[in-house]
């Protein structure tokens, strides 16, 4: 097999609808009991768009999967960036987009809290919403420390 392109290894290197790649082992000293609430302010998804990539991709390479020598106009930054989809996230009760909150355990899927109170699934499905919780507690942990003492229950 030839040596991809630049573009092709890019194009094969994008995630699905993952926040944070695959889930990783509890922090040392994690209590898988705590449910967090971390503030983000405004939430944004990225979704991956298949059929932009394909096309990218159809450009770059023969049926063969060989990477052809570009002879049409260059798959740009503009058409690589078309794979990516990024939604700001907004409370479907009030319609804010500010000051939201990510609320869950280590483990389970992360749900919206907005100011008001509203509390609504993260969008993307379960898995996608398992990662974005375990990559919200790893930044505040990274970020903050853990908690000083588990709360009593
Ligand atoms: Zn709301």
């Amino acid at each position: 097999m030839t040596e991809p392109s630049d573009s092709a290894a890019r194009i094969g290197a994008l995630p699905t609808a993952t926040w944070n790649g695959p889930l990783s082992p509890p922090p040392p000293g994690l209590d898988l009991r705590w449910i967090w609430q971390i503030p983000f302010g405004t939430i944004t998804v990225d979704s991956y768009n298949e059929t932009e990539a394909v096309i990218n991709e159809g450009r770059l390479t023969d049926p063969s999967g060989r990477a052809l020598p570009i002879t049409g106009p260059p798959v740009t930054a503009e058409d690589l960036a078309r794979e990516i989809t990024t939604t700001t996230i907004a409370c479907p009760v009030c319609a804010t987009t500010a000051d939201l909150s990510l609320r869950g355990r280590w483990g389970d899927p992360a749900e919206v809290l907005c100011p008001c109170g509203h509390q609504w699934p993260v969008p993307g499905g379960r898995a996608y919403a398992i990662g974005a919780m375990t990559h919200a507690i790893t930044l505040a942990i990274a970020q903050q420390g853990l908690p000083p003492a588990a709360p009593s229950s």
